[in-house]
């Protein structure tokens, strides 16, 4: 089912998450472990990330460092079907520009047509450590508005190249399209006015629902909610939240995702004694967080796990 349907047929405030595929060399009964707890919870679908190849650099035998490209944690669409299989919960696979030509996205969607997968988040992904701002895939999209419209082609039964298609009556696709949306605006963008102009465009192209990057202060996400709506957004808009786990965060989360942590949290967390303090402070800031979202109307509350499920279980076990 799509999320958009999920969103309309629900009587309370639902809850979902994100998840990443485990490291290249692990089992897939990592993904069930931390599944397995939070399904109590009944999420309506689950999202998976994408992790693009990367240039890393690995040990040989003789000591000496090779470069190559790889992906780190691969896995993504078998990972979704296995949850739909295993616990017959919608997966949304994360799609992204980067590394993909258009003819080898349009083979992905097909595949997750395939699998019975309804929806995808699209999004544009980030730049390689190596490139020091988006480069664009030969025969592919620089932004994710460009492969939102894609999908939407593809759901009007436009495919990029029409030589080997056979003919049907009725388009075969028919995805419910998620992207991303910044309460603090994307770290690349000049300033708030004009990210929020090309996310109208994600929405304007066939964007049926936005998720918003993690933020620790609600004002943010009410003012980003009101400022999209006084820009005719409407679709719904689903806030992103993740709890601290650590002290190394209060600097990394703010410059690798442009957001701000408020000094109240900061403080706090600064005061911990050790990493459970750290988790515990982080775990009820967040349950705070949620609540006041909750009680604001939010149709989904949707989690960053980053590999800490027991974090995210004692929130929603506090909230729903
Ligand atoms: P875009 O919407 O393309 O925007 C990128 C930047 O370009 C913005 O600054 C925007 O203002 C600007 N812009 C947009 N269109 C134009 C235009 N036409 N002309 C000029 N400027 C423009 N990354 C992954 O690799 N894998 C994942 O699974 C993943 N999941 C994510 C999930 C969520 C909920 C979020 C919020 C992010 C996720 N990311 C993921 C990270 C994401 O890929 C990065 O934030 C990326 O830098 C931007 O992606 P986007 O889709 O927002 O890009």
């Amino acid at each position: 089912m799509k999320v958009i349907e999920h969103i309309a047929k629900a009587k309370k405030s639902l809850f979902s998450f994100e998840i990443l595929p485990p490291l290249r060399g692990r089992d897939i009964q990592d993904i069930f472990y931390t599944l397995d707890p939070l399904m109590e919870f009944c999420p309506p679908f689950i999202d998976v990330t994408y992790h693009r190849e990367e240039f890393l650099y690995v040990e040989k035998e003789n000591g000496l460092l090779q470069r190559k490209k790889i992906s780190r944690r691969p896995g993504t669409v078998g990972i979704c079907a296995a949850i739909m299989n295993k616990y017959g919960v919608d997966a949304v696979p994360h799609l992204i520009c980067g590394g993909f030509s258009k003819q080898m996205t349009e083979n992905a969607l097909i595949d997750l047509n395939f699998l019975g997968i309804d929806n995808v988040l699209v999004l544009r992904g980030d730049p390689l450590k190596s490139e020091k701002s988006f480069i664009a895939p030969e025969n592919g999209h620089k932004y994710a508005v460009e492969l939102v419209k894609q999908v939407k082609d593809l759901n009007l039964g436009k495919y990029i190249d029409t030589t080997f298609v056979e003919k049907k009556e009725f388009p075969l696709f028919d995805f419910c399209i998620g992207v991303a949306g910044y309460p603090e605006k994307h770290l690349e963008a000049p300033n708030m006015e004009s990210d929020l102009f090309f996310l109208k465009r994600k929405v304007e192209a066939g964007a049926n629902y936005i998720v918003t990057q993690m933020f620790f202060d609600n004002k943010k996400f009410f003012s980003f909610v009101e400022k999209c709506r006084s820009e005719g957004i409407s679709v719904p808009i689903i806030p992103g939240i993740k709890p601290i786990s650590s002290k190394k965060q209060l600097n990394s989360l703010p410059s690798r995702f442009y957001l701000n942590i408020p000094n109240e949290l900061v403080k706090e967390v600064e005061k911990a004694k050790n990493k459970k303090n750290v988790s515990h402070i982080g775990i009820e800031w967040a349950i705070h967080q949620s609540k006041e979202l909750k009680n604001s109307g939010a149709e989904v509350i949707h989690y960053y796990t980053m590999d800490r499920p027991e974090n995210i279980y004692k929130i929603v076990q506090a909230i729903y």
